[in-house]
């Protein structure tokens, strides 16, 4: 295992076999290793930084069905809502002051947001706040549709890929979804010059230390800029109501081993990892994240965008507490800064 964890560092590639034995294989000790060796990397490109971003939930509609998912389409219990033009910018307005350069536009698959509504509110957000990335994480579209958002100022996006073995994708999602097409996106992303992000859940059901050794090597050859690794959490009305929730442990363990894969990437210490154990952000943080996601969502929706049970909302979580995030990082000897935060190419 050691030596594995050394060619790991050093090669910044493993075979598939490899990384399954490294999963397999795991314990505290290596897990300590691991997550010295990934902080360290991460603190020579990035020092004791952590990079912020606004996330403002714009809407929980979703044409789709994925069976892990609160807000699928499904779920009649979720209380719908979307946000208009006017309150997202009021999110980047009350964002920006609080110290935030980076906006996330996330939400479900709304046909409501054309390529025309979505490119106009990047280009106010531009407008408004020029030195300001904006991300976008709105699912799959057209590569044409890619490439407006992207002319229209978008610099980044995050699409997970969910899982990089197709028949665990079709465990996950209806039969409308295809796995091929999820990845034709992520490759059209990063074509058309977006700041890519890919990413899964850890523990979803079927998941195998098989079907997460070729989602490390599908990151490790995908390369993205960002990379989303966070714990299944069930949600009570979804065909997975009562499947087993992903271990943080094993989370964080996964996110070393990214960080050692590729360097510079930029990993967030995920929402999930916060609500599945209270001091989860911190634990990801020290397993080598950089990133944390605070919700600029405005206070009366905030709890509509449940995709899973108990998703956090308050406390450090909301960008308005952003003092007891700043806190939470000082205690683990990091710092929250006002940045950007743009990958960095090494
Ligand atoms: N619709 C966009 C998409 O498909 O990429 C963005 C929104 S989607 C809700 C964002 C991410 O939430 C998904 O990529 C998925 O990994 C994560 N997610 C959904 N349900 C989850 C659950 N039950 N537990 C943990 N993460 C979940």
């Amino acid at each position: 295992m050691i030596e594995l964890i050394n060619k790991l560092e050093k090669n910044r590639t493993l075979t598939l076999d490899e990384y399954e034995t490294l999963i397999v294989g795991r314990n505290e000790e290596y897990a300590r290793i691991l997550a010295e060796k990934a902080f360290e990397t991460k603190q020579k490109i990035y020092g004791n930084s952590v990079f912020i971003r606004g996330l403002i939930e714009i809407s929980n509609y979703c044409k789709n069905d994925c069976l892990y998912c609160g807000i699928r389409r499904s779920n009649r219990k979720c209380e719908r809502y979307r946000l208009t033009k006017e309150q997202i910018l009021s999110c980047c307005d009350e964002g920006y002051p609080l110290g935030f350069r980076t906006f996330v536009l996330q939400g479900g698959e709304d046909s409501h947001f054309t390529d025309d509504f979505i490119c106009s509110v990047v280009e106010e957000i531009k407008r408004r706040y020029p030195d300001c990335a904006v991300t976008l994480s709105l699912g799959e579209r057209s590569r044409e549709s890619y490439r407006r958002l992207f002319d229209s100022g978008a610099d980044r996006y995050l699409l997970r890929h969910e899982t990089a073995d197709k028949e665990h994708y079709e465990k996950l999602h209806p039969a409308n979804l295809s796995f091929d097409n999820r990845m034709e996106c992520l490759k059209n992303l990063k074509d058309i010059g977006f700041q890519t992000g890919c990413g899964f859940m850890v523990g979803s059901p079927c998941q195998t230390a098989q079907t997460l050794a070729k989602d490390l090597k599908f990151v490790e050859t995908f390369k993205p800029e960002m990379c989303g690794i966070g714990p299944f959490i069930p949600h009570r009305d979804t065909p997975f109501a009562e499947e087993t929730a992903g271990s943080v442990e094993l989370t964080c363990y996964l996110l070393s081993i990214v960080r050692l894969m590729l360097p510079s990437v930029l990993l967030p210490s995920t929402t999930a990892l916060g609500t599945a154990d209270g001091f989860g952000r911190e634990k990801g943080i020290l397993a080598g994240a950089n990133v944390v996601m605070p919700n600029l969502s405005p206070w009366d929706v905030k709890g509509k965008y449940e995709l899973y049970n108990n998703k956090l909302t308050g406390g450090a979580e909301a960008a308005q507490n952003k003092a007891e995030l700043e806190q939470r990082m000082e205690s683990i000897g990091c710092k929250i800064v006002t940045d950007r935060g743009d990958f960095i190419k090494i």
